[in-house]
């Protein structure tokens, strides 16, 4: 292989600059010349592509978003879209592409394959939901930006003798969550993969009010339903002062910590070499902290489960 390409798709996450960076640079390392594809799988179809340079990623490696942009694009879900991506593929000499991104992004990367054009994903989002790996490039981020806002309630939540519930990312995971919540010392934990007993939070909130608790801080993933619906039960049911916040995009910023950078370092470096070893179709995955990769397909099968034993101890260390 002597000219391959690198995009960036779906939703954005910090480290994906990171993981561009690596694989210009490996890339460039191996003589071998690197294109990149702007605004995802949309900017495929249009040609929106252009070489890059060791310069090109240079002063990035620390900056949240990704250079190369992302969207969304339909289009790429039909065989036309398809098609007319692969000619721009051919008419710029690209033969084989890095796809930084999520599961949706690795569909597109594995349909790619399909068409005999090799692909190789690399897991960027903040949700950590993609099987095949124990972290995804962003989560880190995110996680360390949910924890510094709760730290933040958790002051005005004494003062005030208040229960706060933070809504967080996580549509299908509840990773931010369960990880946050248990690093932030939140009393009550939901998240999507496991079902709550409301008259049990009560209950603890209720019991913890009377050994003279005075402030409770609930984590909620949004994809466990509204915080703001949930907080108003909450208040309801214990005439506890209740107040929400609903942390939103801004999880999904930021310079990357040096765990994300490292990992999307590691990850980017490692895609380039299975591309110039012709070994498409593959993503790639750290696990055990070791350097793994998967057949797409066999991972997009694969369901994304939470650590259960962490969300027991969760339990157990918030009686
Ligand atoms: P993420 O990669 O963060 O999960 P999305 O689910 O939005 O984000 O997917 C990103 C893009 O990947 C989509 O806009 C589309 O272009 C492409 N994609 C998603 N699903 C498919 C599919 N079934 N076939 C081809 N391309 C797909």
């Amino acid at each position: 292989m002597k000219r391959i390409g690198v995009l960036t798709s779906g939703g954005d996450s910090p480290g994906m600059n990171a993981a561009v960076r690596a694989v210009v640079r490996k890339a460039i390392y191996h003589d071998v010349e690197i294109y990149g594809v702007y605004n995802g799988y949309a900017g495929l179809i249009a040609g929106n592509i252009e070489k890059l340079e060791l310069g090109s990623v240079g002063d990035i490696i620390h900056r949240g978003g990704t250079k190369l942009f992302t969207a969304r694009c339909p289009e790429f879900k039909t065989v036309e879209g398809r098609e007319k991506g692969i000619e721009q593929l051919k008419k710029f000499g690209i033969e084989g592409l890095v796809v930084i991104g999520g599961d949706g992004s690795y569909m597109g990367a594995k349909k790619l394959t399909e068409h005999g054009f090799p692909c190789v994903g690399v897991p960027g989002t903040i949700d950590n939901d993609i099987p095949g790996t124990d972290f995804t490039i962003g989560f880190d981020t995110a996680l360390n930006t949910v924890i510094d806002a709760i730290d933040k309630i958790r002051d005005t939540a004494t003062s005030h003798e208040r229960t706060y519930v933070i809504e967080v990312m996580g549509r299908h995971a509840g990773d931010i969550a369960l990880w946050a919540g248990l690093a932030g010392g939140a009393e009550t934990i939901l998240i999507p993969e496991a079902d709550y007993d409301m008259e049990d939070i009560i209950d603890r909130l209720k019991r913890g009010h009377e050994r003279g608790k005075k402030h409770s801080i609930i984590i909620i993933a949004e994809g466990v339903g509204s915080g703001v619906e949930f907080g108003e039960k909450i208040e309801k049911e214990t005439q506890f002062e209740t107040r929400v916040s609903v942390l939103g995009h801004i999880q999904r910023g930021g310079s990357p910590t040096a765990a994300d950078r490292v990992l999307a370092s590691r990850l980017g470096a490692y895609a380039v070499e299975l591309l110039l070893e012709g070994r498409g179709g593959r993503c790639v995955g750290i696990q055990n902290n070791k350097l793994v990769d998967h057949d797409i397909l066999e991972i997009l099968d694969t369901e994304h489960t939470v650590d259960q034993s962490m969300y027991r101890l969760s339990k157990e260390l918030s009686i």
